[in-house]
């Protein structure tokens, strides 16, 4: 078999299972529904059990970082409600990479309350040039689709509303385009850097993915260098972009149980991007044996 036609049967099958994974989900998203919670002052997390979305109150209008999957808009729009904000007030979406299950509710955002899309300029240009790296033929939804963006983030660049003032650093490997999210918060008087590593999914560094997005360089060593890149910021309030990357319901379960602010957890970031470190070079050694069956096919 040749190697496009062995990658493509490897990521075929990857998308069928990503399918029936999303299967239920999106026959009813409120089976992901959490209620949103409170992680400091003025930041929300607004997201569910499948993906992380976090809401900001600048003082001068609302952030959302990420807007979730296709399909749970209305469940957004209830969460944001319930944190005690009016949806109509979120005037930017920031995005943290170009993958459906971030921009799933942006379109409507922007259709409904005029709000603004932002995303890395990086990953605006790869989905400009291919817009299956938006992962849109397997988002599983019909009627998935990529948004319009207004604005293209640079990396190293602060985008600013209000009191918030975040730092947009590209951290490629997820994808060409993701960003990582800076920015200060406070909780009881004291001053935290919250931060996110804005694409950890290592299913997206394998060999098949790589193949299908067209994708040039190595996006494993890539993934490394961003790790090591954004390694040393003093982060305290770990965010997540999806709930496993910081045990957000583990930490959101304590937070009930017990009170206080398990958010507030100087560990967290480095635990994590060591952890992570230790996935990437795990597919790293399965891509090399991948293409080890390839040569010997
Ligand atoms: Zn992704």
């Amino acid at each position: 078999m040749k190697r496009e036609e062995f990658l493509e049967k490897k990521f075929n099958e990857m998308c069928e299972r990503n399918a029936e994974k999303n299967k239920a989900f999106y026959a009813n998203p409120s089976i992901a529904k959490i209620d949103p919670f409170k992680i400091a002052d003025g930041l929300y997390y607004v997201g569910d059990k499948k993906v992380c979305i976090h809401l900001i109150d600048t003082g001068d209008g609302l952030i959302l970082l990420d807007s979730g999957y296709f399909g749970a808009t209305h469940l957004l729009v209830d969460s944001i409600w319930r944190a005690g904000f009016d949806p109509k007030n979120v005037r930017w979406i920031i995005h943290t990479h170009g993958h459906h299950d971030h921009f799933g509710s942006s379109e409507e955002f922007r259709i409904m309350y005029g709000t603004k899309l932002a995303i890395g300029r990086v990953d605006a240009e790869g989905l400009r040039e291919k817009m299956k790296r938006g992962h849109i033929p397997y988002a599983g939804f019909p009627h998935a689709s990529i948004p319009q963006f207004d604005r293209e983030i640079e990396d190293g660049e602060i985008f600013e509303l209000g009191n918030c003032k975040m730092r947009c650093i590209l951290t490629p490997g997820h994808t060409d385009g993701v960003l990582s999210l800076f920015f200060d918060v406070t909780y009881q008087g004291e001053k935290y850097l919250a931060g996110m590593f804005g694409g950890a999914g290592v299913n997206a560094l394998r060999l098949p993915y790589v193949y299908y997005n067209e994708r040039t360089g190595d996006p494993a060593k890539e993934m490394l260098r961003s790790i090591e890149k954004i390694r040393k910021e003093p982060v305290v309030v770990h965010l997540g972009n999806h709930p496993n990357n910081n045990r957000t319901l583990e930490k959101r379960c304590k937070q009930l149980q017990e009170g206080g602010n398990p958010f507030i957890a100087p560990c967290s970031w480095h635990d994590f991007l060591d952890e992570l470190k230790g996935n990437v070079e795990a597919v790293m050694q399965e891509n090399e044996e991948l293409e080890k069956e390839i040569s010997e096919n």
